[in-house]
């Protein structure tokens, strides 16, 4: 008669195979560094702007942008860990990934000119430019043509905020990339088209943008304005009056600000 009692397992027994082995193995940890070091390395070498760029006009500090146009060095503590530059990167490919989907849709999405570039601008000497995501030229669906198209990814709790209250009030300094973007690259006429896409749901957020031309001409100023303070050797005045202010606690250049 087959014997019905089952062998058991001790807890201890199965203490190895309950363990993943991703947490014993050193080989894995010298695996992780070499690729979070490849990650943090490419990104050193990537060559820095030298320009104002139209994605960043809108921030709330204009000495930020500043530091930035100037590349100034970022914070020790503030620089982008191999696991933040993933997300970056996994945004760009998201990017694709949301122009192939509305193309497949039958719109005429054009996000390459015949070189192969982005389409983008530059002024004032190209001091100050952008590179727009894309133009939508025509489509299935009866709306304003051309329209720009300007693409975000976002986890849940930022793309709800868009859910909630549009670009305009969830993120200031998008809106007036849009607005910048409109301006320069003459798509005025039409509401630009926003997208937002989940990245924890892939739920897509769309968002017509009607052109705010008050917003694009403060922008244009505040762009000029750090040009000139530039030029004259000036570095502009801080946005608050100590470095706990909550958005100098996140700023890359917290130290750098407030050190001199
Ligand atoms: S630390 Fe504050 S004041 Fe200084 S650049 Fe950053 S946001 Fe502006």
């Amino acid at each position: 008669m087959e014997n019905s009692k089952k062998p058991t397992l001790s807890q201890q027994a199965l203490g190895p195979l309950l363990q993943s082995p991703s947490n014993t193995d050193p080989i894995i940890d010298h695996i992780k560094a070499a690729v979070d070091n490849a990650i943090v390395l490419n990104e050193k070498k990537r060559e820095r702007r030298k320009y104002i760029g139209a994605s960043s006009i809108g921030d709330e500090c204009q000495r930020k942008i500043q530091y930035r146009y100037l590349n100034y060095p970022i914070d020790p503590d503030k620089e982008f860990s191999a696991k933040t530059l993933r997300i970056f990167q996994f945004g760009h490919n998201i990017e694709d990934y949301a122009a192939k989907w509305i193309k497949d849709a039958g719109f005429d999405l054009r996000t390459e000119d015949k070189q192969g570039e982005q389409f983008g601008f530059a002024i004032a000497d190209g001091e100050i430019r952008g590179h727009i995501d894309g133009v939508i030229c025509d489509g299935p669906v009866a709306m304003g043509y051309p329209s720009l198209w300007e693409n975000k990814s976002a986890n849940d709790k930022k793309f709800q905020a868009f859910v909630r209250m549009g670009v305009a009030k969830a993120n200031p300094t998008y809106a007036t990339q849009i607005a910048l973007y409109q301006t320069y690259m003459d798509l005025t006429e039409n509401p630009a088209l926003f997208t937002v896409v989940n990245k924890n749901t892939s739920e897509i957020y769309y968002e017509l943008v009607p052109y705010n031309a008050p917003l694009a001409q403060e922008a244009s100023d505040r762009a000029v304005n750090i040009l000139t303070a530039t030029k004259a050797g000036d570095i502009l005045p801080r946005i608050a009056q100590t470095k706990d202010f909550f958005l100098c606690k996140f700023c890359e250049y917290r130290e750098t600000c407030w050190e001199k």
